[in-house]
């Protein structure tokens, strides 16, 4: 009694979250117990790539609920910046092929050839959307169905350009009560449904969030048994071709040996990640397990250092404060008179990029006003840590 229905509505998908993390969670627990048990190297190969897949399943849920209490709150906001939209496409579509053959389904990439090729505007959201609807395409389409990718560049005007973004399919279709209910929050068109194709019900609302932020609306139309298409318009700034700045040119496997960085990290699973991940490039990693040891080696042998990866959450001192204390040293006198070599070459301080959990703008914002030069979420994605490093490698002399 007393429960209203969005509270109910709340506590229904509370419980489907909870069951959602736990199918996950479970392959993840029963491979790790599967692949101890055997020593048979094919064996252990399948369970780590099951655990692969499920912890990427899981992270997607996580990232799903953070991006649902941010949009109740109406913190939800984009970080806009010039990416290339050809190859944010073709990226996104690279990840979709498993599935896609799996399916056995055909997919029809329809862009426009007059598509603008740097635009600007939030990558990651607008990946965010289209995999979604890629997605849910995929997953409402039967074998050998179509699914078509559409990118239309419907106007131009200045500096601005509208695109018509849609995703269609030849699946099985949402009724017209579905439809009311697609992007109602919380809401799914009908459990029995859902339970048969699984999923949180939540990416839509998101997507329609995301649409929204960017200026547009989502437009669905649909038919049982025909087939379903999401689409929008947004208008995005577009930039001019960059200057050829190359760095494939110098993309010689050792560019990164001349790098020397500290590692701020407490957790050491998480040390032992990132190590792992740039054993290959040759670079000189020393670690600190809080903010103080940061600061100490860094104080110890300013020069020795091209990047400092800065963890927000530590012990002692947490990443905000080192950077703070970095940067005040950077401004000492004592500094100035010992390095006015590198005071010359790095007028800004030596680069601090924050390597968080902490993934929300606001937490982007106060890395940067305590002094830090770029962001990197948690988990690290290396091909976002790869080209943290080379825009890196470009400053250096
Ligand atoms: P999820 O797929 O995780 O349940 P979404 O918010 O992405 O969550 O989708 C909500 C619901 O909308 C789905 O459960 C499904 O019923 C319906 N839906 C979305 N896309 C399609 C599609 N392409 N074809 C048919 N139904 C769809």
């Amino acid at each position: 009694m007393g429960e209203n229905k969005s509270d109910s509505a709340k506590s229904n998908f509370l419980a489907r979250m909870s069951h959602e993390m736990r199918t996950p969670l479970n392959a993840i627990i029963g491979m790790c117990t599967i692949a101890q048990a055997t020593s048979e190297p094919e064996r252990i190969a399948d369970c780590l790539s099951k655990i692969q897949e499920a912890s990427a399943n899981l992270l997607g849920i996580v990232n799903d609920i953070l991006d649902m209490a941010n949009i109740e709150a109406g913190k939800l906001k984009l970080i806009n910046a010039k990416f290339n939209l050809s190859q944010m496409l073709q990226n996104v579509v690279k990840t979709k092929n498993f599935n896609l053959n799996a399916k056995r389904q055909n997919l029809i990439l329809d862009f426009d050839p007059e598509l603008p090729s740097q635009i600007i505007a939030d990558e990651h959201r607008l990946t965010q959307v289209l995999d979604n609807f890629l997605s849910n395409a995929i997953k409402f389409t039967g074998p050998e169905g179509t699914i078509t990718l559409s990118v239309k560049k419907i106007k131009e005007e200045n500096s601005g350009c509208t695109l018509n973004i849609s995703v269609s399919d030849t699946g099985i279709g949402i009724s017209k009560d579905g439809l009311k209910k697609i992007f109602s929050l919380f809401e799914q068109v009908d459990g029995g449904m859902a339970r048969k194709y699984e999923g949180s019900g939540a990416g839509l609302v998101i997507c329609e969030s995301i649409v929204h932020l960017m200026g547009g609306v989502v437009k669905v139309s649909s038919e049982p048994g025909k087939g379903s298409c999401f689409g929008f318009e947004i208008t995005v700034e577009m930039e001019a071709p960059a200057e050829a700045k190359d760095t494939m040119a110098s993309d010689d496997g050792l560019k990164y040996k001349k790098l020397s960085i500290i590692l701020a990290e407490d957790v050491e699973i998480n040390r032992e990640i990132v190590m792992a991940l740039l054993e290959d490039t040759g670079m000189a990693i020393e670690c600190a397990e809080n903010g103080i040891e940061a600061l100490e080696k860094y104080k110890a042998n300013p020069s020795k250092y091209n990047l400092i990866f800065m963890d927000i959450h530590m012990p002692e001192m947490d990443g905000y404060e080192a950077t703070r204390h970095i940067r005040a040293f950077e401004q000492d006198a004592e500094f100035a008179k010992y390095n006015p070599r590198l005071q010359l070459e790095r007028p800004e301080g030596i680069p601090i990029i924050a390597m968080t959990a902490n993934v929300f703008k606001e937490d982007v914002d106060k890395c940067l006003s305590a002094g830090m030069n770029g962001h990197l979420g948690k988990p690290v994605d290396i091909e976002e840590l790869m080209k943290k490093l080379d825009e890196l490698l470009l400053t250096l002399p």
